[in-house]
């Protein structure tokens, strides 16, 4: 038997939250074993808490947390023995399959990959599905040629998890970054984590009114899509780059194709779920070395599976700042 946070549908087809303890026989098919330590809290696992599953959760009884991590406890695949440690994101783990808000998870071994070196399995939780995708997002900027010195780097979002890791990230790497975010209160906060200016949020999210407006930005990481990243698409500078990587803010594009055309802007799509294990390798090992652990502290903030149900809400409210540690046992 373990301990698990389940979803338990109700007569009304409403889903509420119930901690209780599970046989192990209940877990899905794998053939990896895992003793979760850590899971954490990102903006896909508050849909997946809420009562009607945000559209993500087909069956019930369902056990969400889309990243967990933890120690191998039994293994049928030659890559990982009893007591290796190991991370798992995305694959639809806690939309679809049960996932980590329980003290154990199965699952297939093509899924998971080694800890990093350097990182413990609550740093890990502490990066998560959001610092993984900042990453990725990161290395795709990079890799259609965004060096430092070449001017701003636009994060949107920026006192939420991907955005709080993107900043920290950015700035580690030698990048002017500047932070849109809607909380003024955290400025201190996006200072320590290196953002060099703050953006009010009003300043960018109202509807374009010119297509293209000064060149400005150098890159930008944006978490929250809709009218803002219209509007920043407007700003980029010649042959600069978006990774689009979220919809905090709407999933409408209410753009023209004038930045592409005249500024040859690109706007790069930036998946964390399906991404093949090379790249997930690769952007671990990123982390492990550019994302200063310090900085990543400073933004967590701890919590029991008892805090999850009201956790879950705040992110849909875009009231979480940073990341959140799950400790499951
Ligand atoms: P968070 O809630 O932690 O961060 C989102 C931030 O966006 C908020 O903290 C807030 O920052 C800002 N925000 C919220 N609402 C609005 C709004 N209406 N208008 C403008 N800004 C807003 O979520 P995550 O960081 O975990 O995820 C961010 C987004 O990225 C989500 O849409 C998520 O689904 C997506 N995502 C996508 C992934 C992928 O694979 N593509 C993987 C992970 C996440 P502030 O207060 O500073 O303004």
């Amino acid at each position: 038997m373990f301990k698990a946070l389940v979803m338990e549908q109700n007569d009304d087809g409403l889903a509420q939250a119930v901690i209780k303890e599970i046989s192990e026989d209940r877990l899905p098919e794998g053939n990896v074993t895992v003793a979760v330590e850590y899971s954490t809290v990102n903006y896909k696992d508050g849909l997946c808490l809420s009562p009607k599953g945000g559209g993500l959760v087909r069956n019930y009884p369902h056990v969400p947390g889309i990243d967990y991590a933890g120690t191998v406890e039994a293994s049928d695949d030659n890559r990982y023995k009893p007591g290796d440690k190991v991370v798992l994101t995305g694959w639809r783990v806690g939309e679809v399959s049960w996932g980590g808000y329980a003290q154990k998870a199965r699952i297939s071994a093509d899924k998971l990959v080694p800890l990093p070196k350097g990182l413990t399995t609550r740093q890990a939780m502490a990066v998560g599905t959001a610092g993984f995708t900042a990453m990725l997002a990161v290395m795709a900027l990079e890799d259609h040629g965004l060096q430092p010195g070449q001017g701003p780097v636009l994060v949107t979002g920026a006192a939420g998890g991907v955005g709080s890791v993107a900043t920290a990230i950015l700035s580690n790497l030698g990048y002017y970054v500047a932070a849109v975010t809607g909380r003024p209160d955290q400025t201190d906060y996006l200072q320590g984590l290196g953002a060099a200016q703050i953006v009010p949020r009003e300043e960018l999210n109202q509807t374009i009114k010119r297509p293209l407006e000064a060149e400005t930005w150098a890159g930008c990481v944006d978490a929250v899509g809709g009218d803002m990243l219209a509007r920043v698409l407007g700003q980029m500078k010649y042959g600069a780059s978006v990774s689009a990587v979220g919809l905090a803010g709407g999933a409408q594009l209410p753009a023209t194709v004038i930045p592409f055309l005249l500024r040859g802007v690109n706007l790069l799509g930036i998946d964390s779920v399906m991404q093949p294990y090379e790249n997930r390798l690769r952007a671990w090992t990123r982390i492990a070395t550019d994302l200063p652990m310090d900085k990543l502290d400073a933004m967590v903030q701890a919590a029991t599976l008892d805090d999850l149900p009201a956790l879950g809400a705040d992110i849909l409210k875009g009231q979480v700042k940073g990341r959140v540690v799950v400790d499951v046992n």
